[in-house]
């Protein structure tokens, strides 16, 4: 396969530097955005170059509208699993790099990633994403051994139903290959668009080096035969607004030549880690990171937006309703970290430091309280709605007939068999608030019917 370069640094400085605060053009771009329809890069451009609080606050209530809009006040739960932190690439910024003595290095054999997995299901986890440094040990056929493993360890009425992988790019075969084994999401994170920050990050001699052969990985995925691909930048290298703007290009890309744009995007904003010592000019204030999410909900309205636990619970309370749709929650880091996690967090054996430590049960309290409806909601991948058949938002009503059911029958689940005493009353009240904002009788008397059965001890009932 060509590799194409789809990011065209110099019309982006060009937007950045052109582009000036202008209120009449920025409501028609909002308005553009709130009739659901994607930005292009100047569009884009015309958002990020907002500087009063007056059109800042426009561009926040247009974001909060357009994801109740589009994702209703679902929030989809995850846990990452990190099976082995082996890599033979240097990015400056990773606690894994090669470089890195001090490194405590692991992976998971069989048996240590079955207790994790047990213990992740004990707590009521249904989606995992498995992230794996970059190392010849982590072939795709690893890759996809590691995959089955999870679908195949089942702990009472616990079961892992969606693994999405975090892992070096591939090529088009191992792409295949792991797909084989029924994986949603592949990601692949561009760390940097901006290709001298790139190459100051990644040394040429390293694998990860070539700017190219990553940036054309969801394309070889897509070959492969995924069409869920996760795509994201590391926010801190280089100037905020220059990343969203590559992000777009991408997505634009990816819409154009699979027919199909990202699935998700990821900002994680960068961490302490073990031996980090950059010097990190372009580091995202906590203002910065709400308008670049805010943004990047406007530009791309149907694609999902991933905020890790990277962030501090307050940032997390701050930003999800500017059109967040899915974090992570009980997060450890530690490879091994789910059944072992004795002396809390231990930068030598992590990636980077996480900002919310609080467990599952308390994530999901924290939702209830806030009127969103934690899920842990499977079914579209599972029913074949994936990719260019993804069909949430074309069809009217989707949210309705199967977002909002399947978030409250998982819901049910987890307050079932693992909720606490007092989660579960915050639950079940969420519950009947959002049956009873169900317009059709018919669909409402449906879902009322499963939510029993889960209550008899029925489990993965979904529409
Ligand atoms: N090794 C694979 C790769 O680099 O593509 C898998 C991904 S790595 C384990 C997961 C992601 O963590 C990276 O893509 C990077 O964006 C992010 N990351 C690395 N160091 C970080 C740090 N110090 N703070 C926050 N995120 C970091
Ligand atoms: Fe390795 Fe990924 Fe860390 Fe780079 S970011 S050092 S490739 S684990």
């Amino acid at each position: 396969m060509m590799e194409k370069d789809f990011i065209n640094d110099s019309l982006i400085e060009e937007l950045l530097h052109n582009t000036k605060e202008d209120a009449a053009r920025v409501r028609e771009v909002l308005a553009k955005s709130l009739a659901k329809q994607p930005l292009d890069l100047e569009e884009t451009a015309v958002l990020l170059a907002i500087k009063s609080d007056d059109l800042k606050e426009e561009l926040f209530n247009a974001a909060r509208e357009l994801k109740r809009s589009v994702y209703g006040n679902r929030i989809v739960l995850f846990a990452p699993l990190y099976i082995g932190n082996y890599c033979i690439n240097d990015c400056k910024y990773c606690g894994f790099r090669k470089s890195l003595t001090t490194t405590v290095r692991k992976t998971l054999s069989d048996s240590e990633l079955k207790e994790e997995l047990i213990k992740l299901e004990s707590l009521g986890h249904k989606r995992l994403i498995l992230v794996y440094g970059e190392s010849p040990l982590y072939s795709p056929e690893f890759i996809a051994h590691t995959v089955r493993m999870c679908y195949d360890t089942k702990f009472g009425n616990g079961e892992i139903r969606r693994v999405n992988i975090n892992a070096a790019p591939l090529d088009v075969e191992g792409y295949r290959t792991v797909k084989s084994a029924g994986i949603g999401t592949f990601q692949v994170f561009q760390e940097t668009y901006h290709k001298p920050t790139y190459a100051a990050m990644h040394p040429a001699s390293t694998r990860k080096g070539d700017y190219l052969w990553r940036l054309n990985a969801m394309d070889r995925a897509f070959e492969g035969g995924i069409d869920d691909m996760g795509i994201g930048a590391l926010f801190g290298l280089y100037d905020w607004r220059f990343e969203v703007l590559g992000l777009v290009s991408h997505a634009i890309h990816l819409k154009q030549t699979c027919g199909v744009g990202p699935h998700t995007i990821s900002f994680p904003r960068i961490q302490p880690a073990n031996g980090l010592d950059l010097e990190l000019p372009y580091r995202v204030s906590d203002d910065d990171f709400k308008h670049l999410v805010a943004v990047l909900r406007l530009a791309v309205p149907y694609t999902g937006l991933i905020m890790t636990a990277r962030e501090s619970e307050a940032i997390r309370s701050d930003v999800m309703e500017f059109g967040v749709s899915q974090i992570d929650a009980g997060t450890k880091l530690e490879i091994g970290g789910y059944t072992d996690n004795e002396g809390g967090q231990q930068l030598k054996r992590e990636q980077f430091q996480v900002g919310d430590t609080r467990d599952l049960d308390s994530v999901i309290h924290w939702l209830l309280k806030n009127d969103y409806i934690p899920s842990f909601c499977t079914s579209c991948y599972r029913m074949g709605r994936t990719g260019e058949h993804f069909m949430e938002y074309a069809i009217p009503g989707f949210i309705c007939n199967f977002c909002t059911p399947n978030a409250l029958l998982t819901l049910a689940e987890y307050l079932e068999d693992y909720g606490s005493v007092s989660t579960k009353e915050t639950g079940y009240s969420l519950i009947d608030r959002e049956l009873a904002k169900i317009p059709d009788e018919r669909k409402r008397e449906l879902v009322e019917k499963r939510l029993a059965l889960v209550k008899e001890g029925r489990r993965d009932l979904h529409f």
